[in-house]
């Protein structure tokens, strides 16, 4: 049995790793899968009404694999290694569909200042916890994280639906080293705008976790088994929130919320926003905005898109030098982030803050902005 469940680790292992990070990648995944779904499906059962011939065993079986399907997104991972199917993958998209249609719950629960307000400051959180945490720290190591706090707001991150924090990170490092070309999985010049906006996300060839990109972050456990089982955060995090509001509609009436209103507000519609405002970056911060870098790819300076991403926006700033703690460049570029990873850094919460040298702002500029796509030395820098 071991065996069986030891050859689906194979296929994701990548070919070029050290032994030290194979060895790595092996116990953990190993440790991972003994506890999962997967083992329990494989169970020879002794009681006669699971007999492994039973229509009931079979609807069980078939139950939680679909279940495994959902929440572990790399339960079919020895299947995905060979399979080429592209394309939406509509099954596991109804999640994130529905909580789309959530949203009209509006018309239905009504409004409070309470769940107003909550729905603000649960976005803002989570925009930094992605903006932070998930982009600057995992993806770039543009700063040193205390291990708790990164910890804290990448569960906070992967609330948004936006999967787990080395998921992300290491889609967003293939992007910075192939955007804008045939390779790159989310450019609006090369797939259009909606398939750069969220039509990959909900793509089956980009569910795997692409180890392969982030091994330098597989030593953490807590980070492997938050990505692994990401799934669950969400719909845990739901529950909190109509629990809260559910609550506060029995001891804190003069609040005027309840749990499902506070459901619809706080969790539905904050998180389409904060998953919105992010796919921004991959979509329309390709291609509406100034070009201050002549790079080889068409990201842009988007002054609205830096609001609502609290400074993500910069995105051209950002491709010419993604090792630096800050997007925006100069002081009239705002970026929240970077202000407040700059207090959380007097607290000792943060440390190391990679700046930006003088010399590499000044590099590079572009001479004529109707240029599209640039033709100057492209991304020169590593980015990590
Ligand atoms: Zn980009
Ligand atoms: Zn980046």
């Amino acid at each position: 049995m071991c065996g069986t469940i030891y050859s689906g680790l194979v296929p994701v292992i990548p070919p070029h790793g050290s032994e030290k990070s194979r060895k790595n990648i092996n116990f953990w995944h190993g440790f991972f899968l003994k506890s999962d779904l997967y083992f329990l499906c494989s169970l020879k059962p002794t009681i006669p009404l699971f007999s492994q011939e039973g229509s009931m065993f079979k609807f069980v079986k078939t139950f939680i694999s679909y279940m495994g399907r959902y929440f572990n997104p790399d339960y079919h991972i020895e299947a995905e290694s060979v399979n080429t199917t592209k394309g939406i993958d509509w099954f596991n998209t109804i999640p994130f569909l529905l909580l789309h249609l959530g949203c009209f719950g509006i018309i239905w629960v009504g409004w409070s200042p309470f769940a107003v307000w909550f729905c603000v400051i649960f976005y803002l959180v989570r925009m930094f916890g992605i903006s932070a945490f998930y982009h600057r720290y995992f993806s770039h190591h543009a700063f040193k994280g205390n291990r708790f706090f990164s910890f804290f707001f990448a569960l906070l991150g992967t609330s948004a639906i936006q999967k787990g924090p080395l998921w992300w990170a290491a889609i967003h490092r293939h992007h910075h080293m192939y955007a804008d070309t045939e390779k790159d999985l989310h450019s609006p010049v090369i797939s259009g705008f909606w398939w750069s906006h969220i039509g990959w996300i909900m793509a089956t060839e980009n569910r795997r976790t692409r180890i392969e990109y982030i091994k330098d972050w597989l030593k953490f456990p807590e980070l492997v088994i938050l990505d692994k089982y990401s799934g669950f955060i969400p719909l845990i995090m739901g529950l909190l929130v109509y629990w809260t509001g559910d609550i506060l509609y029995h001891h804190a009436p003069q609040l005027h919320t309840n749990g499902w209103q506070l459901l619809v507000w706080g969790f539905a519609l904050s998180t389409i926003i904060t998953s919105h405002a992010t796919f921004t970056i991959n979509s329309l911060d390709h291609m509406y905005g100034s070009r201050r870098y002549n790079l080889t790819n068409t990201s842009r300076n988007n002054w609205l898109m830096a609001i609502f991403t609290l400074g993500e926006g910069w995105h051209n700033n950002h491709h010419h030098y993604p090792l630096t703690a800050r997007a925006g460049f100069y002081w009239w570029e705002y970026d929240i982030v970077y202000y407040i990873l700059t207090m959380l850094s007097w607290l000792r919460i943060v440390t190391d803050l990679k700046q930006l040298p003088v010399e590499i702002r000044e590099d590079n500029h572009v001479q004529n902005q109707n240029n599209s796509r640039g033709t100057g030395k492209g991304n020169v820098t590593p980015l990590i």
